[in-house]
């Protein structure tokens, strides 16, 4: 396993490996590695992709004011570790001033799917996500790149991106990670203490009981969401939102639905937890 600090140095890898006939596949992270990160890496082999690509790069234009860019976990020896472990290439570890070179003033930003739920909650957020993403799929060239569902927002904003822009590059949602008890695996789950840990599976309860309403045939929108935020509403001390959504335009929904989304985004103490579930398609938490 190599690992390539420079994007040029990134590219040139990506090329020679696609000039050896391999393909290319890509996961691009924030680091703080854990077994959710890991089972996209694994899923690389599945989707095709014999060169295998991290990337680690806490990307500064996507965390809004206020937001944890300082405090985010760093754990790159751990994870350069996990990546080995696991038959990666290469691992992509650039610097902000190697991504954003000084002058930098463009911008990616796509319309539609972004604007609700985490867009509305994140001002410049996906802006800040679709420009790094645009530059990382610039860098690695024409591959296949797998992201989580855990960012099912992220996921169908990205896909547009790829469509709209014409890149190269296929995009893949993977379902979601979850602990024993139904608890998403996130970086962000470290800076919960053990009292809002057991709060925390207050989202997953909430998603359980839509996805078993919805497999017994309850197809109203008002009542799959009130049954997701009850648990919610009880056990965390501010929602952002607990919401039904159009699972790809992310648009809001008729009364009765046939295809929903149900999305959750809630604050424990300082802590912001994102979470859903794509209704009679993900497996229940
Ligand atoms: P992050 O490092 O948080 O930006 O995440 C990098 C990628 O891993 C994104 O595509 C996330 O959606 C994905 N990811 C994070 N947590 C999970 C999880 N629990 N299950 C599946 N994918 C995940």
């Amino acid at each position: 396993m190599e690992v390539y600090p420079t994007p040029d140095a990134f590219r040139a890898a990506c090329d020679a490996a696609r000039g050896a006939g391999k393909r290319v596949g890509l996961v691009p992270t924030m680091g703080a590695l854990h077994a959710g990160h890991l089972a996209l890496v694994d899923h690389l082999g599945r989707a095709g992709a014999d060169f295998k690509a991290v990337t680690i790069f806490v990307n500064p234009l996507q965390f809004g004011e206020g937001e944890d860019l300082d405090r985010y976990p760093r754990t790159l020896e751990a994870d350069l570790a996990a990546c080995r472990a696991r038959g990666v290439d290469a691992v992509f570890t650039p610097t902000p001033e190697n991504m954003y070179p000084a002058g930098f003033s463009t911008k990616v930003s796509v319309g539609g799917v972004s604007e609700r739920l985490e867009g509305a909650h994140r001002p410049g957020h996906f802006d800040g996500v679709t420009t790094v993403v645009a530059k990382l799929f610039h860098a690695a060239g024409p591959c296949v790149a797998v992201f989580g569902r855990k960012d099912y927002q992220q996921w169908r904003v990205l896909e547009r991106m790829a469509t709209d822009l014409g890149f190269p590059v296929e995009v893949v949602g993977h379902p979601i990670v979850r602990e024993a008890d139904g608890l998403a695996l996130s970086s962000r789950n470290r800076y919960l203490s053990a009292e809002e840990r057991a709060k925390a599976l207050a989202i997953a309860e909430g998603l359980r009981a839509a996805s078993a309403a919805w497999a017994e045939g309850e197809r109203e929108v008002a009542r799959l969401e009130a049954l997701a935020r009850g648990p919610v509403e009880a056990a965390f001390d501010r929602i952002d939102y607990v919401s039904a959504a159009d699972p790809e335009s992310l648009a809001p929904l008729p009364a009765r639905a046939e295809r929903a989304v149900i999305l959750v985004a809630a604050h424990l103490g300082g802590t912001r937890l994102i979470d859903n579930c794509e209704l009679g398609v993900d497996s229940p938490p």
